[in-house]
């Protein structure tokens, strides 16, 4: 699955804030994630987060 920061990943289980989208801050053996709605960010074992992602929203800022 290719992750990079700055994606947006829509994730199976909604946060308890009602959103279920979580902004990438960060890549690596853990995932550092953003609540879009409240903010909240956490760190997240890559293996387990990747389970959970529903979508990958990709901006495109056409700067490729
Ligand atoms: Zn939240």
């Amino acid at each position: 699955m290719d992750i990079n920061v700055g994606d947006i990943l829509e994730m199976k289980k909604t946060h308890p804030c009602g959103s279920n989208r979580m902004i990438v801050l960060r890549v690596g053996a853990d995932f550092r994630l953003k609540c879009e709605k409240c903010g909240h960010d956490f760190m997240t074992p890559r293996s387990k987060c990747e389970k959970k992602i529903k979508k990958i929203i990709r901006k495109e800022e056409g700067n490729a």
